[in-house]
């Protein structure tokens, strides 16, 4: 399968969803997950239109995008950071996306606020809530989201526009999904980042706005 078609399944998978749950096309946003694939698939999407791509490290994200951004033929070209941010790669982080949907501890908070406050480039970010309090896993706690959202907003001055998951590969989605857009309400958070390949209907059903989907759009990855 192409990209194209693979592009067209998800939209029109998307749309079905929509239809089915009542939500408008317009809020579901399709993150193309580009992480471990080659330049030429990435050329390919480029190539077909999409527009929007996410990527889980700032190295990775240079190798593949730095070129993509200069070149100033995709002036629409937004770049979502899915992936952990070590501190001291948080200015090329701010150089090259667009929106951070990992902010997942107090001091990664403090510092990209102040980072973003000194270059006078406000990203909107996302926080990301491990739903499933899996040790192992980055994000904040349910129960600690309050303070942490109060910390980041009015002690860092972030623009935080959402919460972002990763449920556990052995729990029920649908159950983190529920849990992260009860929590993104009781906060009046607009976004919800939620859903892979194998699940963003579901998480459209939940009330995603930004699905994340990687193989299902460019197949398997070269994870080795
Ligand atoms: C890799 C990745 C995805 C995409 O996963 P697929 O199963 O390939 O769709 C989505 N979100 C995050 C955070 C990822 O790291």
């Amino acid at each position: 399968m192409s990209i194209l078609e693979n592009l067209q399944i998800v939209h029109h998978n998307i749309d079905r969803a929509t239809r089915q749950w009542s939500r408008s096309n317009n809020d579901i946003n399709l993150v193309a997950v580009s992480k471990h694939q080659p330049p030429e698939k990435i050329q390919e999407a480029l190539n077909v239109g999409h527009r929007l791509f996410g990527e889980n490290r700032v190295q990775e994200a240079h190798e593949h995008w730095a070129n993509h951004k200069e070149s100033g033929l995709y002036h629409d070209l937004k770049l979502h950071l899915i992936g952990p941010l070590q501190t001291n790669k948080i200015k090329d982080a701010l150089e090259l996306f667009d929106v951070i949907e990992t902010v997942d501890r107090e001091k990664l908070a403090r510092k990209l606020g102040t980072a973003m406050t000194e270059t006078g480039n406000s990203l909107p970010c996302f926080i990301q809530v491990n739903t499933g309090e899996e040790p192992q896993k980055s994000g904040i706690y349910p129960r600690d989201l309050p303070e942490f959202l109060n910390f980041c907003q009015n002690k860092c001055a972030m623009d935080i526009i959402g919460l972002m998951c990763i449920p556990p590969i052995d729990d029920p989605a649908a159950l983190h999904f529920a849990l992260l857009r009860k929590l993104a309400k009781e906060h009046s958070l607009r976004h919800l980042s939620m859903g892979m390949s194998e699940d963003y209907e579901d998480a459209i059903a939940h009330g995603a706005t930004y699905v994340r989907v990687g193989t299902g759009i460019f197949g398997e990855r070269n994870d080795t």
